[in-house]
C-alpha cells in the first residue's frame, strides 16, 4: 500500500468564520504561490474532503457549528486525512489550548493577529516536514516488506537453514530448522548448532562448519541427527566482510533419512532378486539331475526286485533324490518359480491359524507359551492355505529355536489400511486394505547384520544340522507370491517380531476347495509316445519306463527332430511328452508348431519351471497336461494313461 500524497499538491485550504480574515489569507497566500480555497465553516470543508485533500490547511479554532478542535479530530479520522498538515490559528494563546489543539491533531499553532510573512514561511516549512515524514514512512514500509519477503523466502526452504557466527552459535534459523526440533525458530537463536541438532557438547570431528571457518571455503558432510535419528547432508558456506574476513556461515542441512531408507530398500530388493534368479536357475538344473537320478533309481530298484534281489542302496538313492527334490522345491518357492501352481482360494487367515494350532503346539516346547490375538472381523484374503501353514510353521520353528529356555510366542491378526506413504517404501504393495499377521517371540533376537541376511537361502546362524537356512527364504517367496510384504523387527535379548501384510480379496470371489489328485496303482497302457527332451539321461530313463508300461516309445533330442518325426505319418506318435526349456527350439515354439502340423496333436508338458499362470498358458497353447520335474514315475504313468483314456480332469493336478 502507498503512503497517500495530497490530491491537490498546490492547494491550501483556509477555514475561518471571519470573512475579513479569509479575504486577507486569500490575498497573501495567492501572492505566495498557493492555490487558495476558502471555507466559511468547518462542515463545508469536511464535505469537500472526500473529493481530495489539499497539501496543507489553515484552520481557525473558534468557530460556530464546529470548532477547530472537532474539525481536526474529524479530519484525522477520514481515510488519508491523517497525513495533511494543519496550521491552527487562534486568538487563544494559553498553553492548555495549544496542548488541546495538538492533541486533536493540529500540526502547527499560530496566534492571531497573524504576521503573514512569518506564517507563509511556517507553512512552507510544514510542507517540507510533511514531505520528509512521508518519505520516511515510505522507506520504513519498504524495509519492512523486504524483511518480510526475505523471511518468507527463508521459511519456504524445506531444508534446515541457519546462519551461524564464528562460535557456531545460531544467529538465524528458518521454519524448517524449528520444525526439525519441534521448537519455534526463535528458540534456536543464540544456541550452538551441535547442542541443538546433535545434542552434543562438542562439534563432531568432521564438522563442516569448523572446516569452513578454518579454510574460508564451503564444506559438506553427512551427519547423523541425534535429536531425531536419521541422516542429514550438511553444507556450510562462509560469508565474508569487505576485507575478506569470515563473519558468519550459512548452514544448510538436508534430511537424507527417507532417501537412505529407500536406497536400502531398493538394494535389498535387488539383492533378493539376484539371489532369486541364481537360486531359481540352480534349482531348475538341479531338478533335471534329480529327475534322472530318481527315475533311474526307481527303474534299477524295480529291475533288481523283479530279479529277486533286494538292494537297499536303491532305496537310499531314491530317498536322497526325494530329499533333494524337496530342497529344490523350497528354492523354487523362494525364487517364486514354484513348479506347481499354488492352490489359491478365498480364505480367512484365522481359520488357517486355528487349523495349524495343534501342530504349533507340538512344535514349540512346553516352556514356551503359545498365545493368539485374532481379530474378529478379519477380512478374507486370496491365498493358498497350505503355503500359509508353511509360513506359520517356519516362523514358529524359528521362534521356538530363539527361546531355548522358554518365553512367549504370540500370533496376532488384524485388518489394516496401508497408506501411500508406507507403500512408497515397498513398491510391491498397493495402498489399501490389508490383513496383517504378526508373529512375535520373546527370544534372543538378532543383531542388525543377521537381520539383513535372514531371507537369503542357506543363510543360517544355527549349528550344522540344526538349520537349513531355507525357512525364511520360503516364507519370503510365499509372501511375495501372495502380493504381500514381510518385515522384521528384532532386538537382541528382547525378541523378534515378523509382520506380514497380505492384500484382502475382492468381496465377490467365492471359495473353491482345492482339487485333490486321485491316487491309485500305476496304470498300464498302450500307444505311441515321443519324448522330446535335450537331456539324454532323462529321455533314456523315461523311455525305458514307458516301454515297460506297455507303450511304444521313441525320443527326440530337440524340437526340429521332433517336428520332422511328427510330419512323417509313419513316425507320428499319439502323444508327445515335451520339455519346455531346451536349446535350439524352445518347448513353447515346438508346441505351437506341432499344433500347426496337427491341431489335434496331444502334448503333455514336463518342466521344472512353474509359476502361477504356467498351467493356464500351457492349456491355452493347446497342451493336454502338465507334469512338473522332478516327477514321480507313478504320477507320469497316471498322466499319460489319462490322456490316452481321455480323462482330462486328472491332468492338471501336479
Ligand atoms: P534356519 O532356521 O534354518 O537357520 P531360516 O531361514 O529359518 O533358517 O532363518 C535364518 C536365520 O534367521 C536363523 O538362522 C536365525 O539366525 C535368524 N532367525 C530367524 N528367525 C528368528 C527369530 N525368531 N529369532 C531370532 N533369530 C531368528
Ligand atoms: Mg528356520
Amino acid at each position: 500500500m502507498n503512503i497517500p500524497s495530497p490530491t491537490h499538491p498546490q492547494q491550501i485550504w483556509v477555514i475561518d468564520d471571519d470573512e475579513t480574515a479569509l479575504m486577507l489569507a486569500q490575498m497573501v497566500l495567492s501572492e505566495a504561490g498557493f492555490e487558495v480555497r476558502t471555507f466559511a465553516n468547518a462542515p463545508s470543508a469536511l464535505l469537500a474532503a472526500p473529493a481530495g485533500f489539499p497539501a496543507i490547511m489553515v484552520v481557525d479554532l473558534i468557530m460556530p457549528q464546529m470548532d477547530g478542535f472537532a474539525f481536526c479530530k474529524r479530519l484525522r479520522a477520514l481515510p488519508g486525512g491523517a497525513e495533511v498538515p494543519v496550521l491552527v490559528t487562534t486568538s487563544l494563546d494559553d498553553p492548555a489550548s495549544i496542548d488541546r489543539a495538538y492533541c486533536a491533531g493540529a500540526t502547527g499553532f499560530a496566534t492571531k493577529p497573524l504576521n503573514w510573512a512569518i506564517e507563509v514561511h511556517r507553512l512552507h516549512y510544514m510542507l517540507r516536514a510533511a514531505e520528509v515524514a512521508r518519505e520516511l514512512r515510505l522507506k520504513e514500509r519498504e524495509t519492512r516488506s523486504a524483511k518480510e519477503d526475505w523471511e518468507r523466502t527463508f521459511d519456504a526452504i524445506p531444508d534446515v537453514v541457519t546462519v551461524l557466527d564464528s562460535d557456531l552459535r545460531i544467529l538465524r534459523a528458518n521454519a524448517a530448522a524449528g520444525q526439525q526440533l519441534g521448537l519455534a525458530p526463535d528458540a534456536l537463536i543464540g544456541r550452538r548448532c551441535y547442542e541443538m541438532f546433535r545434542k552434543q557438547a562438542q562439534p563432531c570431528a568432521n564438522c563442516p562448519a569448523l572446516k569452513s571457518l578454518q579454510t574460508g571455503q564451503p564444506a559438506s558432510a553427512e551427519l547423523p541427527c541425534d535429536s531425531k535419528g536419521g541422516v542429514f547432508a550438511v553444507s556450510t558456506s562462509p560469508v565474508t566482510d569487505a576485507q575478506g574476513q569470515v563473519t558468519h556461515l550459512v548452514y544448510v542441512a538436508r534430511d537424507l533419512t527417507e532417501q537412505k531408507l529407500l536406497e536400502a530398500e531398493y538394494r535389498q530388493a535387488q539383492k533378493m532378486e539376484a539371489i532369486g534368479t541364481l537360486a531359481g536357475g540352480i534349482a531348475h538344473d538341479f531338478n533335471n539331475l534329480l529327475t534322472i537320478i530318481l527315475g533311474c533309481g526307481e527303474l534299477l530298484k524295480d529291475e533288481e526286485e523283479r530279479a529277486g534281489r533286494n538292494r537297499d542302496e536303491f532305496k537310499t538313492i531314491i530317498d536322497a533324490a526325494k530329499r533333494g527334490a524337496s530342497l529344490s522345491r523350497q528354492l523354487m518357492t523362494f525364487s517364486r518359480k514354484e513348479a506347481c501352481k499354488s492352490q489359491v482360494q478365498v480364505l480367512d487367515l484365522n481359520h488357517v491359524i486355528r487349523d495349524v494350532w495343534k501342530m504349533l503346539e507340538r512344535i514349540v516346547p512346553k516352556s514356551v507359551t503359545l498365545a493368539a490375538k485374532l481379530s474378529d472381523q478379519l477380512h478374507r484374503i486370496n491365498a493358498d492355505s497350505g503355503q500359509l501353514e508353511q509360513v506359520l510353521l517356519n516362523l514358529a520353528v524359528n521362534a521356538a529355536h530363539a527361546m531355548p529356555t522358554g518365553g512367549t510366542l504370540t500370533l496376532e491378526t488384524r485388518n489394516t489400511e496401508l497408506d501411500a506413504d508406507f507403500c512408497r517404501y515397498h513398491p510391491e504393495l498397493k495402498a489399501g486394505p490389508h490383513v496383517c499377521l504378526r508373529i512375535s517371540d520373546t527370544g534372543h533376537g538378532m543383531d542388525r547384520r543377521t537381520q539383513e541376511r535372514i531371507y537369503e537361502p542357506f543363510f543360517t546362524t544355527k549349528k550344522v544340522g540344526a538349520g537349513t537356512g531355507l525357512g525364511l527364504s520360503v516364507v519370503f517367496g510365499i509372501v511375495k507370491d501372495h502380493g504381500g510384504h514381510i518385515q522384521c523387527h528384532s532386538e537382541e535379548n528382547v525378541g523378534t517380531t515378523f509382520e506380514i501384510y497380505l492384500p484382502i480379496t475382492a468381496a465377490d470371489l467365492v471359495a473353491t476347495p482345492p482339487a485333490s489328485p486321485p491316487l491309485g496303482a500305476t496304470p498300464k497302457g498302450s500307444g505311441t509316445i515321443m519324448i522330446v527332451d535335450d537331456e539324454a539321461p532323462i529321455r533314456n530313463m523315461l523311455q525305458r519306463f514307458l516301454v515297460r508300461q506297455g507303450y511304444s516309445v521313441f525320443a527326440a533330442a530337440d524340437g526340429e527332430i521332433a517336428l520332422d518325426r511328427y510330419r512323417n505319418p509313419a513316425t507320428r506318435p499319439e502323444l508327445v511328452i515335451l520339455d519346455l526349456g531346451m536349446p535350439v527350439m524352445s518347448g513353447w515354439e515346438c508346441l505351437e508348431r506341432l499344433r500347426q502340423i496337427d491341431p489335434q496333436a496331444r502334448v503333455l508338458i514336463a518342466s521344472g519351471y512353474g509359476g502361477d499362470d504356467l498351467e493356464d498358458r500351457i492349456f491355452q497353447k493347446g497342451a493336454l497336461g502338465f507334469i512338473n520335474k522332478p516327477y514321480d514315475l507313478g504320477e507320469m504313468s497316471r498322466k499319460v494313461r489319462s490322456i490316452f483314456t481321455g480323462q482330462p480332469q486328472e491332468l492338471s493336478a501336479a
